[in-house]
């Protein structure tokens, strides 16, 4: 605190981001990071790029990204906003959409960062309750709203809406934009881009970070109709003119044209995780079904803050939140074969577990 700071700035209550421990041998489950290296064809993008060329400013319309992006999806350019992880696509979308004079509708239980943005934009919003079995509700969100948000699949539940689920939402809330938050797509779900082109109430948004093992280059996007990405561009050139760097724009096309190398990590990671939640059931836990890099499960019998300071001790990071309701969670993501045999392992050595074999 000091004189010098805002009244609205003394009131924010910032988001807080997993550990990044800077001792190592530590086994890191605890930020939905990919275990794999980023595509090979990314790394030679950077490893080929002509240092001179730093010297000038990167292209402030990012167009070579765009242009990968819309092939890739099958949309025009002008579809598509490209931003310095989603993060920023997405601090920049609820400043663009969100500032209406009713509240955001968002679930309960999402992205803890969605509300950090309504307090830092003075946004009101409603958080609506997810059932008991930690399903996003689409039938709760019929009231008059300055726009609704969720991650689908959501975040830290694991759980994905259908695709029928969502356009259904659309056709019902037509004043106001729905944004879909996939983060997680790629681990199973049905990416809602499709009905960006039927649609001009839905902005998709989707990140480098975890299915692309990019999470350090900062490159995320949004997809929707062009009214909507050119309103995101008001925004973004009344904040910053180069988002993206230059080695970022370079290794993201790269990484978004490496088909090959995106669908076997993917997979890797989607038969690690079945295999994970199977050895997690056999010792007594109860797991949310999982369309994402990451399982939240509850053990029978061992609070998960316990759990998550024995796996600490044990140099095992898994994120714990200590928020009413899922509290006796814990977020555990999925790592190589060998980091989740290394979890199995380990919390068989736990006092209080006790398994069959
Ligand atoms: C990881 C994550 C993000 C942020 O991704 P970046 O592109 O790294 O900023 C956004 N939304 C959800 C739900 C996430 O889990």
């Amino acid at each position: 605190m000091s004189k010098y700071w805002s009244e609205a700035i003394a009131r924010l209550t910032p988001y807080v981001p997993g550990e990044q421990p800077k001792e190592t041998g530590i086994t890191k489950l605890n930020t939905n990071e990919n275990p794999y290296p980023p595509s090979p064809k990314a790394e030679e993008a950077i490893r080929n790029f002509p240092m001179d060329r730093l010297r000038l400013y990167s292209d402030p319309d990012a167009s070579a990204l765009k242009q990968a992006l819309a092939d890739h999806f099958k949309v025009e350019r002008n579809n598509v906003f490209v931003g310095n992880g989603s993060d920023e696509v997405l601090a920049l979308t609820f400043m663009a959409f969100f500032r209406h004079p009713a509240p955001l509708l968002l679930p309960e239980t999402t992205y803890s960062f969605y509300d950090v943005y309504c307090n830092l934009y003075d946004i009101e919003y409603k958080q609506i309750p997810l059932t008991d079995d930690f399903r996003i509700d689409l039938d709760q969100y019929n009231e008059p709203n300055a726009g609704i948000i969720f991650a689908n699949p959501n975040a830290p539940t694991g759980r994905a809406l259908t695709l029928a689920e969502i356009e259904g939402l659309l056709q019902r809330n037509t004043e106001s934009l729905v944004v879909v938050d996939e983060a997680y797509v790629d681990f199973g779900a049905d990416s809602a881009i499709e009905l960006t082109r039927k649609y001009d109430n839905v902005l998709v948004i989707q990140t480098f970070s975890k299915s692309r093992s990019l999470a350090g280059m900062r490159v995320g996007y949004a997809i929707g109709h062009e009214d909507l990405i050119a309103g995101l561009e008001r925004v973004k050139n009344s904040f910053n003119s180069y988002p993206l760097d230059m080695l970022a724009i370079a290794s993201s096309v790269a990484a978004i044209e490496d088909q090959e190398y995106f669908e076997a990590t993917t997979q890797k990671i989607i038969d690690t995780r079945e295999w994970t939640e199977q050895a997690l059931a056999e010792m007594g836990f109860k797991t949310v079904p999982s369309k994402t890099n990451f399982l939240f499960t509850s053990h029978r019998y061992v609070e998960a803050a316990e759990l998550m300071g024995f796996l600490r001790a044990n140099k095992i990071l898994v994120r714990h939140f200590s928020k009413p309701g899922i509290d006796n969670y814990l977020r555990i993501t999925i790592g190589t074969p060998e980091e989740m045999q290394l979890l199995v392992d380990t919390l068989k050595k736990h006092p209080e577990i006790v398994t069959l074999d």
